[in-house]
């Protein structure tokens, strides 16, 4: 763990998230500043800057992650098109320097963002987190 990384501490549970599913070594959960509602991340328990200096067992159930929660936000959310991406480095968009790969519903004709541009209500974070957790594949 680092101690200044805000994913640290949401995987040590000192800083709150809408938690949407976990595995052995991945934790999924929503933006906090979404793109578009629906918005999660997945990140390692572990910290790692970004793909660099990240392990292949561990990105493995990262994206093992990925994919189970794609399969529940299609379920729950029924998007006209679900995008997946991840970023390394400052110059690549990167924002939060702990490893997370972006999953975002997306609207056929709608304008294509990466970052949101505001902070998203807690409680509707919550909610639709558990749509999402409630659609999970087992
Ligand atoms: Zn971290």
């Amino acid at each position: 763990m680092k101690p200044e990384c805000i994913f640290c501490k949401i995987v040590a549970g000192q800083a709150p998230a809408a938690k949407v599913a976990e595995s052995e070594h991945a934790l999924a959960f929503m933006d906090l500043f979404p793109s578009v509602e629906g918005h999660t991340l997945i990140i390692p328990k572990r910290h790692y800057d970004d793909v660099f200096g990240a392990d292949d067992e561990t990105l493995a159930d990262v994206h093992r992650l990925v994919r189970r929660v794609a399969i529940a936000m299609d379920r729950a959310l029924a998007p006209d098109g679900l995008m997946m991406f991840q970023l390394n480095r400052a110059a690549a968009g990167q924002t939060v320097f702990h490893y997370h790969a972006h999953l975002v519903p997306r609207s056929a004709g709608s304008e294509l963002r990466i970052h949101g541009r505001g902070m998203a209500d807690a409680a509707a974070l919550a909610a639709i987190a558990a749509r999402i957790a409630a659609a999970m594949p087992d």
